[in-house]
């Protein structure tokens, strides 16, 4: 069964890998748009377009030009600004909008986690010495390693940009994705004597670096996420892949 539907998903998570081919797989048309900023990124099923539409005037564009029906945003929960676009071109270009926010990490009583607003409270919640595991991705660690008594490790899944100082022998780059079991989060933790974990509350399942630092009792810095722009009904917020799908597909086709 085939459906009139045409939608375009914004991604760059693995929820919007999900997402897309849940679709595909029930005969949807489906283009997820990448924002290009990853050389490798993670493929979805489905047609694929890639980089900044402009903003939302640009996006809006894309949507009547392309006669979509429905915008999925599914993009990170640190990723405002597309979220802002999306809200004002969906609005604009008259098209459905359904975002996923997937819920965020709870700090659970066992975990010693501090939250804060943002990477430069982040910076300074650090004790003197600490050994960190910084998980926030390649963009934000330069404000940690102007501290100069921090050292550690730094997880990002590219090459930062601009290439690293020579001097920089405080910190490991490990260029990898996060682990998939918690067993080799809390070994990567130990050989390299980690103290403090600071990651961005992405929530969803890829937690087990926060699990490993539990249980090994290393401090977690949790940054809050960003308030989105609010999205304005008749659109809707889901909380689950299967709550998109089910707001989107008719039961029989669930099935
Ligand atoms: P952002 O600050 O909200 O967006 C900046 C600009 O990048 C947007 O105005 C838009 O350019 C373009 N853009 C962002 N996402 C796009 C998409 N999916 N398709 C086409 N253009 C996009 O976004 P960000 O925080 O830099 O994140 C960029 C992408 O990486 C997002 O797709 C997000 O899901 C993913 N990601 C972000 C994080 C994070 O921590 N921020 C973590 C993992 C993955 P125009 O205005 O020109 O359209």
């Amino acid at each position: 069964m085939r459906s009139n539907l045409k939608i375009l998903i914004l991604g760059g998570t693995s929820d919007a890998c999900d997402i897309a081919a849940a679709l595909v797989a029930r005969g949807v048309d489906v283009t997820s748009s990448l924002a290009g900023a990853t050389r490798r990124p993670r493929l979805p099923l489905g047609h694929v377009r890639s980089g900044g539409f402009g903003g939302a005037e640009g996006l809006a564009r894309y949507l009547l030009e392309n006669n979509v029906t429905c915008l999925i945003d599914a993009t990170h929960p640190f990723a405002t600004q597309i979220s802002a676009n999306a809200v004002l071109a969906a609005i604009a270009a008259h098209v459905a909008l359904v975002r996923l926010e997937r819920p965020p990490w709870q700090n659970l009583a066992d975990h010693r986690w501090i939250e804060v607003p943002d990477i430069p409270t982040a910076v300074e919640a650090l004790p003197e010495h600490a050994r960190v595991f910084l998980a926030i991705g390649r963009k934000e660690f330069h404000a940690f390693t102007q501290r100069r008594d921090l050292s550690g490790v730094i997880r990002m899944i590219e090459p930062p940009d601009p290439v690293l100082p020579h001097d920089f022998d405080a910190w490991t780059v490990l260029l990898s994705r996060p682990q998939t079991e918690v067993g080799a989060e809390i070994e990567l933790m130990r050989q390299h004597g980690v103290t403090h974990l600071v990651t961005k509350n992405a929530g969803g399942p890829a937690r087990h670096k926060i699990d490993a630092a539990a249980q090994l009792g290393v401090k977690i810095v949790m940054v809050a996420r960003p308030v989105k722009a609010a999205v304005p009904v008749p659109h809707h917020v889901c909380n689950s892949v299967a709550q998109v799908l089910g707001l989107l597909l008719p039961r029989e086709f669930l099935d």
